[in-house]
């Protein structure tokens, strides 16, 4: 990927002050996912990272991480696990809790959605303080899934989320 389309990526990702509360900085990716070339080089910085890496199964998180995940999974011809907010699954769900940068929630993940020694990669748009990913983490690793990498579009570097997910590998082609 070129240093040029990241940049325009970069450009193109609007700051909205105080959504959904005073205080924080919205990263918007609507801007991404509205011109046909930024949205595809998104998918593209995903797909490239995923290359040789054998993935079984993509968890995409609620919400925009199923824009990302389930074109990444389609591309790479591999199944598409949504993780999402309690309450939203209607099937058996793994639950766990988490704290984000605007207030405190649960996961939800299907029972039947990782098996055993599965290779799975999850992604999201953006990773903050890493508590909505590091809950998803613990769901993907209750039903017995390998968790190659956590990969976000963007990262906000300044709330050390990643550290949050260690053990876990973390890679985001934005960084703030
Ligand atoms: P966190 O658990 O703090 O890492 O928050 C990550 C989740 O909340 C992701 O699903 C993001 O989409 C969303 N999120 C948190 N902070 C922001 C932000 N400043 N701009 C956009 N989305 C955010």
């Amino acid at each position: 990927m070129s240093a040029d389309i990241v940049e325009k990526l970069r450009a193109a990702v609007r700051d909205v002050a105080d959504f959904p509360k005073k205080g924080i900085v919205f990263k918007d990716i609507t801007p991404v996912l509205n011109d046909p070339v930024l949205f595809r080089a998104s998918i593209d910085l995903f797909l490239e990272r995923c290359r040789g890496m054998k993935i079984d199964k993509i968890v995409g998180i609620d919400a925009r991480g199923f824009l990302f995940g389930s074109a990444v999974a389609y591309e790479l011809g591999v199944g598409f696990v949504p993780i999402r907010k309690r309450g939203k699954l209607p099937y058996t769900t793994e639950v766990a809790k988490y704290s984000l940068e605007y207030g405190e929630a649960e996961m939800e993940m299907h029972i039947d959605g990782i098996r055993a020694g599965e290779r799975v990669v999850m992604l999201d748009d953006l990773l903050a303080t890493g508590g909505t990913s590091a809950a998803a983490a613990v769901l993907i690793r209750k039903t017995g899934g390998h968790l190659l990498e956590a990969q976000f579009l963007i990262e906000l570097q300044f709330l050390h989320g990643r550290k949050q997910l260690e053990p876990t590998p973390v890679a985001s082609f934005l960084k703030y």
